[in-house]
C-alpha cells in the first residue's frame, strides 16, 4: 500500500504535465503566463505559477514572465472610477502578450478567478469594461485562434471559486475538494499522468479521425426541448486534444479536454436548442434557457433567469447571433461524472456536448488561417468579438450525422458515442 500523494507532489506533477503535455514547451523557448479575465494571473494561483516556472526551466525554457492581476482592483474601479472612463484599457498588457507571441514564445493562461467577481455592480459599467476588453484583446484572440504559437489554458483553485462550486463546505474543505476535482479531471491523480494523457490523446484522435473521414454536411440533434439542425461547411476540420502551432510545436490547448470539435456553417442552423446546464457569463448565471435559429441566425432567446444578459450577449455584434463551434462530448465524461457545475468553461464545456455562439477558430477550417475575414465568412466561418460556449448535451440526446446524399447515421445515442474506433 502506498501513501496518498501530498498536495505539493500533485501540484508538481500538474505543473510538469502543463509544461510537457499542455504547452510541450521547447528547449530555448520563452513563456508568458497570464489571465485575460483579470488582466493578469490572480495571486491565488501563486503556488501553481511557481511550480510551472520551475518545470518550465527544467524543460529548457530561456525565460518565464508572469503578468499578475487582481480582481479586487477591478471591483474598486467599477465602484469608484468616473462613469465615462470604462473605455480605458491598459495597452501594455496586450502589447506584452503580443510581443511574446510575435517572438514565437509559448503562452499559458491560468484561471483562478471569482465567478461572481462583478456581481451586484453597475451592469452598464461592467458591460462597457468587458466590451472594451474584448475589443483590445481581439488582436491576441486572432493569434490564438490561428494557433500562431503553442498555448494552453489550465486552472488553479482560488478561494472565491471553490466557495462558489462547494457553497456548503468550509473554505479549506472547499478548496481541497476543488483541487481533488482538478487533479482527477486532468488525470494528475493517476500513477503516470503523462502516460495517461498520451493514451487519452490517442483515443480522442481516433474519434476525430472517424468524424473527419465521414465529411458530414450537418448534424441533427434531438433531445428534451431540442430539435435542431446545424450545417458543417466544406473543409471543416474535427479537432481533438492536440494541435499543431505555426511555430511547429504540437500542443494540447486545454487541460482538461474531452471534446471533439469543429466549426458549424454560420449560414445554416435551424430549430430550437435547449441548454442542459446553466451558463455562467459576465458574473451572472443564465438558467433554463433555449435559443432558436433561422437561416443560421438567432431569432429568439428564452431564459427563466437572466434573459436580459443572454440577450445582451447575443446582441454584442452580428457574429454573436451565429454559431462558431460545435463540440461532441460523451455524457459519461469524467467531468460530467462529478455531477456539479464548475462555473468555468474550461471544465463545464468538457461535461457535455456544446455549441458556441460567436467566433469560430480559424484552425477548424482547412486553410482558414490564410483567409481574410470576408473569405472566412463566405466559407461558413464566423467572426465576432465573443465566443461563448453553452452546454446542450444530456443522457437523453441523440445526434445524427447527415451525409452528402441526405442519409443520416447515428453519431451519438443517449448521450454516448454511437460508433466504435
Ligand atoms: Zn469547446
Ligand atoms: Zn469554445
Amino acid at each position: 500500500m502506498s501513501s496518498p500523494a501530498s498536495h505539493q507532489e500533485l501540484l508538481k506533477k500538474y505543473a510538469e504535465a502543463i509544461v510537457r503535455v499542455g504547452l510541450n514547451l521547447r528547449k530555448g523557448q520563452r513563456l508568458i503566463i497570464h489571465n485575460a479575465t483579470a488582466r493578469g494571473v490572480p495571486f491565488a494561483a501563486r503556488p501553481l505559477v511557481h511550480e510551472v516556472t520551475k518545470a518550465a526551466y527544467a524543460a529548457g525554457a530561456r525565460y518565464v514572465e508572469v503578468i499578475w492581476g487582481d480582481e479586487e482592483t477591478h471591483r474598486i474601479r467599477l465602484k469608484n472610477a468616473p462613469a465615462d472612463s470604462f473605455d480605458e484599457y491598459p495597452k501594455f498588457y496586450v502589447n506584452a502578450v503580443l510581443d511574446m507571441i510575435g517572438n514565437g514564445d509559448a503562452v499559458l493562461s491560468i484561471y483562478a478567478n471569482d465567478p461572481d467577481a462583478y456581481l451586484g455592480l453597475d451592469a452598464e459599467r461592467v458591460a462597457v469594461m468587458q466590451k472594451t476588453h474584448l475589443q483590445n484583446y481581439a488582436s491576441i484572440s486572432a493569434e490564438i485562434s490561428r494557433n500562431a504559437i503553442n498555448w494552453c489554458v489550465v486552472a488553479s483553485v482560488a478561494p472565491a471559486w471553490a466557495a462558489k462550486v462547494f457553497p456548503d463546505l468550509a473554505p479549506e474543505e472547499a478548496e481541497a475538494k476543488l483541487w481533488e476535482a482538478i487533479f482527477e479531471t486532468t488525470r494528475i491523480n493517476q500513477p503516470d499522468p503523462i502516460a495517461a494523457w498520451q493514451e487519452h490523446i490517442q483515443n480522442m484522435k481516433r474519434r476525430s479521425a472517424y468524424l473527419q473521414a465521414k465529411k458530414y454536411t450537418g448534424l441533427h440533434y434531438k433531445g428534451a426541448g431540442t430539435d435542431f439542425t446545424l450545417g458543417l461547411p466544406r473543409g471543416h476540420k474535427w479537432i481533438s486534444a492536440q494541435s499543431l502551432a505555426e511555430n511547429g510545436v504540437i500542443f494540447t490547448a486545454n487541460m482538461p479536454t474531452e471534446e471533439v470539435f469543429t466549426l458549424p456553417d454560420r449560414h445554416r442552423a435551424e430549430g430550437t436548442v435547449a441548454a442542459t446546464f446553466p451558463l455562467s457569463y459576465g458574473g451572472a448565471l443564465i438558467e433554463d434557457f433555449s435559443v432558436t435559429f433561422e437561416n443560421g441566425r438567432i431569432v429568439k432567446v428564452n431564459a427563466k433567469k437572466n434573459e436580459t444578459i443572454l440577450q445582451k450577449l447575443v446582441d454584442t455584434d452580428e457574429g454573436s447571433r451565429r454559431l462558431g463551434e460545435v463540440a461532441l462530448v460523451p455524457a459519461s465524461s469524467p467531468i460530467a461524472k462529478r455531477g456539479h457545475l464548475f462555473y468555468n468553461t474550461l471544465f463545464d464545456e468538457n461535461a457535455s456536448c456544446h455549441i458556441a455562439i460567436g467566433r469560430a477558430y480559424r484552425f477548424t477550417l482547412t486553410g482558414g488561417e490564410e483567409l481574410t475575414d470576408e473569405e472566412f465568412i463566405s466559407a461558413g466561418g464566423n467572426v465576432s468579438l465573443s465566443h461563448v460556449d453553452f452546454m446542450i448535451g444530456s443522457p437523453q440526446m441523440d445526434i445524427d450525422g447527415i451525409r452528402e446524399d441526405g442519409a443520416r447515421e447515428p453519431v451519438m445515442r443517449q448521450g454516448e458515442w454511437a460508433f466504435d474506433v
